[in-house]
């Protein structure tokens, strides 16, 4: 893997981050109750609900344990002259783990 991300692909990483960023965002505005009507609030979440529990879900399939307990949606790492593989649950994992159970840590850093 190279060192360096070249400035389009960098590019392109920025503009996806903020893609899925945005989105979110508009999820949360349009689910607030404070700002939102509650009609709209239902649409909003039988829309968008579904889509959000399938990305966690996909990104939990990702990061499952292989047969010796390592994650394999993490990349190895270059530890003491070997590739080293994460133990699972992995970081990913704890961390969705993590703000499933306390989403206000999320807003807390
Ligand atoms: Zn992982």
């Amino acid at each position: 893997m190279p060192k360096t991300v070249p400035p389009a692909l960098s590019r392109a990483h920025e503009l996806l981050h903020q893609e899925m960023l945005g989105y979110l965002d508009e999820v949360e505005l349009l689910t607030s109750e404070a700002d939102t009507e509650d009609e709209t609030i239902l649409d909003v979440a039988r829309t968008e609900v579904p889509r959000l529990v399938a990305a966690v879900r996909g990104m939990l399939r990702d990061h499952r344990a292989d047969v010796f307990g390592l994650c394999l949606g993490c990349a190895p790492t270059w530890v003491d002259g070997h590739f080293a593989r994460e133990p699972w649950p992995c970081p990913v994992v704890g961390g969705a783990h993590e703000y499933l159970r306390r989403p206000e840590k999320l807003y807390e850093r």
